[in-house]
């Protein structure tokens, strides 16, 4: 199948939907190696970027890949650098007690570097977890937090931003899902002091590059004759959603969508791991990524399992996967995988078609008919469900 027809089709679903909803996997919670994988995502995330992490424990050594939705910057390298080199130096002197690791320089540098490069992840996180317990008081959950809070710190620090690094540390304690300063990795490195000596770390570069897009109108107009083109155009420009896409996707919503327009597209950074790891004999995939996945690159994970690699990624399983129009295909079975999504965004463009238009001509007599009640009922029970 043509690749530039597969690209210009997800343009129409996402002018069309932003997420589809799609059956959940089992939440998965990462322990042992797959922790610090995790704990690397959660720490190497700056403002909204989105990052994955792969790490492969050999014999006498440990790989580590990493890939983001963007370009590696100089503070990038250096800040990796240093996670890298601290780990290195901890495991030379270990084993040692988990007080002894956080006493030293190193540590309480790495920590504070941390919390520089994290600051607005930390910032927002802070501000939920004060909400939560304003909003939470009487919880008994919250009760037992801030007994446990008493005794490590004043428990008016939680509100005081001068305090963070404090409040950061009890919590890390408290419950390792604020975790920010890799603390159960230090147990590993007792136990593993070879491997963080021998780490190779690899920073991937991102995979962009322009893609041609037929016109919207095109498109459409395979999904429909020419007398429902007219009204489901009507109905797309009266829903303000739909309209604002149109203009985000194609430029505009006049001529714009009667041209070809160009994409810029990138590899999403879980697919940017999966595809360099794939090689490798290991039977099991970990990915940790820091924000959930979105549509294709689930349905890209789980067709890739059909194929036997047994792929896991860290994040939570949310019922909607988001649509990105500037999504790119793997080069790993591009062909096949393109005619299997091509299937599914037929589906999804040809079931909001049908709804716009049930929606928007339903005095309509003619099309009324053709799309009656019964029809409609049908289509609002499909798993693609509008948002
Ligand atoms: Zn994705």
């Amino acid at each position: 199948m043509e690749e530039r027809k597969f690209y210009s089709k997800l343009c129409v679903a996402r002018s069309l939907k932003s997420s589809v909803g799609k059956r959940c996997l089992n939440e998965f919670v990462p322990s042992g190696w797959d922790k610090l994988s995790y704990n690397l995502a959660t720490i190497l995330v700056k403002d909204k970027v989105v990052v994955a992490v792969n790490l492969r424990v050999l014999s006498n050594r440990c790989e580590i890949s990493i890939a983001k939705d963007g370009v590696w910057l100089e503070e990038d390298h250096k800040y990796v650098n240093k996670i890298k080199e601290t780990l290195a130096n901890i495991s030379k002197d270990a084993p040692m007690t988990f007080k002894q690791t956080h006493s030293r320089e190193d540590m309480i540098d790495l920590s504070s570097t941390i919390l520089n490069y994290c600051s607005k992840i930390i910032r927002n996180r802070s501000d939920k977890l004060r909400k939560s317990i304003t909003e939470n008081k009487d919880e008994n959950y919250i009760k037992s937090f801030l007994e446990f809070v008493k005794t490590r710190i004043n428990v008016d620090d939680i509100y005081n931003d001068e305090k963070i690094v404090s409040i950061s540390t009890v919590c890390c304690e408290w419950d390792h899902a604020l975790n920010l300063c890799l603390v159960s990795q230090i147990l590993y490195v007792k136990q593993n002091t070879h491997l963080f000596s021998h780490m190779d770390l690899q920073l991937l570069d991102p995979v962009v590059m322009i893609q041609p897009i037929l016109p919207w109108n095109d498109i459409v107009k395979e999904f429909v004759d020419q007398v429902e083109y007219g009204y489901l155009k009507e109905a797309c420009l009266k829903d303000s959603m739909i309209k604002r896409n149109l203009k985000h996707i194609y430029g505009g919503i006049n001529v714009e969508l009667n041209c070809e327009s160009s994409n810029e597209i990138y590899l999403h950074p879980i697919l940017n791991i999966l595809t360099s790891v794939m090689n490798h004999e290991e039977k099991r995939i970990f990915i940790a990524v820091s924000k959930r996945t979105c549509f294709l690159c689930d349905l890209y994970i789980r067709f890739v399992r059909d194929k036997g690699y047994n792929i896991i990624f860290s994040g939570s399983q949310k019922f909607y996967k988001k649509l990105y129009n500037r999504w790119k295909l793997p080069d790993r079975y591009k062909e096949e995988f393109m005619s299997f999504a091509q299937l599914e965004l037929d589906q999804i463009i040809g079931n909001e078609i049908k709804y716009e238009l049930i929606y928007d001509s339903s005095d309509d007599e003619a099309l009324s008919m053709e799309y009656d009640e019964k029809e409609f009922e049908r289509f609002k029970n499909m798993p693609f469900i509008r948002l």
